[in-house]
Order: C-alpha cells, then sequence, then structure tokens
C-alpha cells in the first residue's frame, strides 16, 4: 500500500497541476516571459464587482514599474476605464503596452501607484477571483492536441456541450467547425488538423464568451491577420460585445482596427502622450496622427502595389 501510495498521490497532483495549467493557458501565452513572483496577501478578498454596472470599471493610479530597477517601463501612467466602454491602448512597440496587461493580472506589482478594479486594489483581492474577472484574447492562440471542443472548453469541466456550440457560433467559427470530418470531435493542434490563422482567433473568441468575465482584453488579437481576415474577425467581436455590454481593452497596431473605442490611450516612452477619441487625436497632429497617417500611406502604397 505504501509503495501504491505514493505514485497515487504523486499522479493526483500532476492531474491536478495540469488541470490548473489548461485553465491558466491563456494567461500564459498572452504573458510569455513571466516568472511572477507575486504571493496573495493573507487575508485577501474576493473581488466583488458593483452589479448595477456591467464591466467593472479600471483604474490606472499613477504607476511605475520596470522588469529591472536600472530600466523603468511605465512611468506614471494613470487612466481610467469606465464600466462598459471600449478602450485601446496603441504606442510603438516595446513601449509597455502588454506591461499593462500584466499588471492588471497581477503577474507583478506596480514598483509604485496602484491599480483598481471597480475602486478595489488589486493587491488586496484573491489573485482566483481577479483573473476570473479578466477574459484574454492573445495574438497567437496556441491549440493543444486534442479535439477542438476541447480546445474551445478549455479545462473548463463544467462547460456543457450546448455551451461551446453556443460560445462557437457567437464567434462565428461554429460553421467552419461543422464542415471539419469529425466536427466537434475533430483533434485539431500540434498532431491534428491545422487550423488557419482566423480560425484560431475565432477558437480564443469562443474561450472568451465561454469564461464570460466582465472584463475582456484583445491583446493584438487580430494582428498577425491580413486585412481582409482581420476586419471579419473584428466585426465579430464588436457583435460580441455589443451583446455584451462589458469593458473592453484593446491593444493594438493597426490604428484602423481601434479607431471606433471610446477613449485611446497613446503610450511612448513609458507614459502617456496624448489620449481621446479618434477624431480628437487626429486633430492634436501629435503622435496618434503621425502613426495614423504612416499606416494609412503604407496600406495606399500597399493596394496600389497589389492593384
Ligand atoms: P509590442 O508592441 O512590441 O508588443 P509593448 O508595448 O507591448 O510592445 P511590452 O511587452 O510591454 O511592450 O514590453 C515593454 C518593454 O519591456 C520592452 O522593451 C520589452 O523588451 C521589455 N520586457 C517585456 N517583458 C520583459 C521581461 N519579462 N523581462 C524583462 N524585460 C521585459
Amino acid at each position: 500500500i505504501f509503495q501504491l501510495a505514493f505514485p497515487l498521490s504523486y499522479l493526483v497532483t500532476v492531474y491536478r497541476e495540469l488541470r490548473k495549467s489548461l485553465i491558466d493557458m491563456e494567461t500564459m501565452f498572452s504573458l510569455q516571459r513571466v516568472h511572477s513572483t507575486i504571493v496573495e496577501q493573507p487575508g485577501a478578498t474576493e473581488l466583488c464587482l458593483d452589479s448595477l454596472t456591467r464591466g467593472g470599471e479600471l483604474r490606472f493610479e499613477d504607476v511605475y514599474f520596470g522588469y529591472h530597477a536600472d530600466r523603468p517601463i511605465l512611468r506614471g501612467v494613470s487612466f481610467v476605464v469606465p464600466a462598459g466602454k471600449k478602450v485601446a491602448i496603441v504606442g510603438p512597440s516595446g513601449c509597455g503596452k502588454s506591461t499593462l496587461l500584466r499588471l492588471l493580472f497581477r503577474f507583478y506589482d506596480p514598483a509604485k501607484g496602484d491599480v483598481y478594479i471597480d475602486n478595489q486594489n488589486i493587491r488586496d483581492v484573491t489573485l482566483k477571483s481577479l483573473r476570473s474577472h479578466i477574459a484574454v484574447v492573445p495574438q497567437d492562440t496556441a491549440l493543444f492536441n486534442s479535439t477542438i471542443k476541447h480546445n474551445i472548453q478549455y479545462g473548463r469541466v463544467s462547460v456543457t456541450e450546448e455551451q461551446v456550440v453556443e460560445a462557437a457560433k457567437k464567434a462565428r467559427i461554429h460553421d467552419a467547425i461543422m464542415a471539419l470530418p469529425d466536427k466537434y470531435e475533430t483533434k485539431v493542434g500540434e498532431r491534428g488538423l491545422m487550423l488557419s490563422g482566423e480560425e484560431k482567433q475565432r477558437v480564443a473568441l469562443s474561450r472568451a464568451i465561454l469564461k464570460n468575465a466582465p472584463i475582456m482584453f484583445f491583446d493584438e488579437a487580430t494582428s498577425a491577420l491580413d486585412s481582409q481576415t482581420e476586419q471579419g474577425l473584428l466585426q465579430s467581436i464588436r457583435a460580441v460585445l455589443r451583446e455584451r455590454q462589458g469593458t473592453s481593452l484593446f491593444i493594438a497596431h493597426r490604428l484602423r482596427t481601434i479607431s471606433d473605442a471610446d477613449e485611446i490611450i497613446v503610450l511612448k516612452e513609458g507614459k502617456i502622450a496624448e489620449c481621446g477619441t479618434h477624431d480628437h487625436l487626429l486633430k492634436q497632429n501629435g503622435l496618434y496622427r503621425h502613426i495614423w497617417e504612416n499606416q494609412e500611406g503604407e496600406g495606399r502604397f500597399q493596394n496600389e502595389a497589389s492593384s
């Protein structure tokens, strides 16, 4: 019995870890290179959202952060995302956009300043309740070697088949799945059937819908696609957001994809350079307008080259 007990308990641990890691995968993939040292406060409470508003208000208050003490990444960033609104964060590569997401997930704590969700400091709440309130659609969605149903379920064992189908319909990938040889039971991923980049992102969107979190974070979710498939996916995302009415945050490269946001935050060298709506920022004649004109110019050039 003694001999058996050890491997059994070991297997139980491995199984638990495996399930946990499946659930945490969305986080892991979008937050690569992260070795978190965060520990939960003793007596941490559950994050509790104001039920009168759908979505939760996010507030970054004078946030300073660097991965290494001698290299500051964020230098006094403050902004508010009102509950139910759509906010986009844009800026040059490496300016700290994804770092904001890592801080929101509490993979790190700010060196100075605080992050609040509905007036609760995220340092004071349990990590599980914090992360259960945020769904992420990352840039590159990794599929694991299993059925498409399991890939959408994503370790959430209590989710029913009907819920999987409903989420896939909302993410507009249901018809494509029904055309696969074994429909929802088709093996995809490493050794199974390969999905296109767009289909993978629709799987990620289905996962986010199933998570049913009040805050949705799109981290360059469409930027690996060509502009035509990008438009199709954006339309689906907009339809999902209209129905949910939650709070949404977008990190984006192509400004065209977020020009309808309620507020656009332009980060530069760890600080907010400008913020406002698309029209407001174009009138400002600053960094946003500069990036916009460059990208629009590139688009024209590509169109001319391909015609
Ligand atoms: P991109 O648009 O290229 O995705 P970004 O604005 O999202 O960039 P971040 O990923 O937030 O930028 O990274 C900001 C800076 O921090 C970059 O210079 C990056 O190299 C650095 N960085 C990111 N993750 C780590 C890490 N785990 N350890 C050390 N430095 C890091």
